[in-house]
């Protein structure tokens, strides 16, 4: 068992408002000198997240790696990855999920961060999945990130530690979370449109949600504000 550095920590960034969230909780918790973050290339359509990740990083100003998985887009056959497929709102008949659903997406993201923190020798891991107020993406529950902790630990043999600050927080604590941290001047920088649209188009799922989160907390969305 490698036991690794307990003072530093790896941040999954993917650019939108939970991940910078998650960083500026990271930073809160370790310092800035002791963070760094990762953000996935998963084919997305959308490229501007990966803009807006370096961006949030900068600002935040902590490091930021993009490693590239072009898996996803081969794959096919989500909205996030695939444009034959509108992004829908609601739930897909079939899967019970939304069609924005990335089979996988989470566990491989954090198998791959486990090993980028293995690498680092950094023993906490960070990530902005929820199971609350959220689009019910299976491999963002608590029940699923635990068991996989487990599995990384048994299969690196690596002490490490999956911290998830959002869990069981709703869109709106996590709003009033940023603000606690000092996480709002970032979220100018951030980006949560599904349709990839800047200004953000404010009718998909991922607006609306974003936008219900920051009114219940009656905080003006910077993002909106740079507009
Ligand atoms: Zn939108």
């Amino acid at each position: 068992m490698i036991e690794g550095d307990a003072t530093r920590a790896v941040v999954v960034l993917s650019g939108g408002q939970d991940s910078t969230t998650c960083l500026y909780w990271a930073i809160d918790r370790y310092g800035s000198d002791k963070v760094e973050t990762l953000t996935f290339d998963y084919g997305q359509r959308h490229r501007i997240e990966l803009e807006c990740a370096a961006r949030v990083a900068g600002f935040a100003g902590v490091p930021n790696t993009i490693l590239p998985i072009d898996t996803f887009a081969a794959l096919g056959g989500d909205a996030l990855t695939d444009t034959d497929v509108p992004v829908q709102a609601g739930i897909d008949d079939a899967t019970g999920l939304p069609n924005t659903f990335v089979p996988g997406r989470n566990l491989v993201f954090l198998t791959f961060a486990a090993a980028f923190a293995y690498r680092r020798g950094a023993t906490n891991l960070v990530t902005g999945v929820a199971q609350t107020d959220y689009s019910g993406y299976p491999d963002c529950r608590e029940g699923t990130i635990t068991s996989l902790q487990h599995t990384l630990r048994l299969g690196m043999e690596f002490d490490v530690t999956i911290h998830t600050p959002l869990m069981h927080l709703s869109k709106k604590e996590t709003v009033e979370l940023a603000r606690d941290l000092g996480a709002l001047p970032a979220m100018a920088h951030t980006h949560t449109c599904y349709n990839g649209k800047r200004p953000p188009c404010g009718t998909c799922p991922a607006c609306e949600l974003r936008a219900k989160g920051f009114a219940e907390a009656g905080v003006e969305d910077p993002l909106l504000a740079t507009q």
